[in-house]
């Protein structure tokens, strides 16, 4: 979209590199996008960081409802110009990691509050700011309203560390893919943006299954657990997870062994079911000693 540079100009502003603020002016780039969450007329789509509309107004034309929540004041008044003719956009100034995005959506669509699972209610599509993306997809994957899919533009480099796989495996990867099934559907080049940033991008679109792929009893512990896997790059397992989880040397040895894992491997080559089997057996040793380094998340990855 041309728009950009002339709505830029006519609002005297300036991108913020601060805020991720690289504008896709690509129309192809956004069609793709928009084709990826396969946005229909019945749906209500979450847009993190609309910058100067482009995606919204795409957005706008495919879906029912467009909550599009954006950080930057100044961008307010150029985006309530732009989209001035949306009936169906609602643009809220804001920090997306400081909302809840039940707040952000009609009561009706709501979960009674100890309920943490999908709805079929919203999808989050956005080219988000680079600089927070684990931070972003933690918090909507954690939410207790959790979107139906995410469609997210993201650096490539973070894109293929997300759908990595055994051998090869990550703690972003195995935050992800302990509640959703990710793959990237596109890749955009840097010319797609203005400015144009100094790294690739690719479209990753993560949707959520019913069931999760794995049973854990305590999510705070597999996440423990995987966190202390991946504390020491390249260690051999049983010592890292010695080190990480503060258990003896017996104790950890006895727990591989279980869990079938040698304990010479490294964590990049354990899949998620083998995480799984980990996890539930530490908590079935823990007892009332703890499983040391809890309550890790996704944006520790
Ligand atoms: N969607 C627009 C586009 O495709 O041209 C802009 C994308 S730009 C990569 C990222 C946008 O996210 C910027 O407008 C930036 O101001 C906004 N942003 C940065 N941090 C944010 C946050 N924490 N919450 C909401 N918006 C944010």
């Amino acid at each position: 979209m041309n728009d950009i540079p002339r709505l830029l100009k006519q609002f005297g502003l300036r991108p913020k590199k601060s805020l991720g603020q690289n504008f896709l002016v690509d129309e192809q780039a956004l069609a793709q996008i928009v084709h990826a969450a396969e946005v229909n007329a019945n749906d209500t789509v979450l847009e993190i960081g609309p910058g100067l509309g482009s995606l919204t107004h795409h957005l706008a034309d495919a879906a029912r409802r467009v909550i599009a929540v954006e950080i930057d004041r100044n961008l307010i008044p150029p985006l309530q110009s732009t989209l001035a003719d949306r009936t169906n956009v609602e643009i809220i100034l804001g920090d997306i990691l400081q909302f809840d995005p039940a707040s952000l959506l009609q009561p009706a669509q709501r979960l009674p509050d100890h309920e943490t699972t999908k709805l079929t209610g919203y999808k989050v599509v956005a080219n988000i700011p680079y600089y927070i993306t684990s931070a972003i997809i933690r918090h909507l994957i954690e939410a207790s309203l959790r979107p139906e899919l995410l469609v997210l533009t993201v650096q490539l480099e973070v894109a293929q560390r997300i759908v990595a796989q055994p051998d090869d495996m990550n703690l972003l990867a195995v935050g992800v893919q302990f509640y959703g099934t990710p793959r990237i559907v596109g890749r955009i080049k840097a010319d797609a943006f203005y400015p144009s940033p100094k790294v690739d991008s690719a479209v990753v679109r993560i949707d959520f299954p019913d069931t999760p792929r794995v049973q854990v009893n305590n999510v705070d512990t597999f996440f423990a657990v995987a966190k202390a896997g991946f504390s020491q790059k390249r260690k051999q397992i049983h010592n890292s997870l010695v080190a990480g989880l503060a258990l003896r040397r017996e104790e950890v040895a006895r727990l591989l062994q279980v869990a079938e894992i040698d304990p010479k491997r490294r964590a990049e080559t354990l899949t998620l079911e083998e995480w799984a089997r980990l996890a539930v057996l530490v908590d079935q040793g823990s007892g009332d000693r703890g499983s040391g380094n809890r309550g890790a998340g996704i944006g520790d990855r």
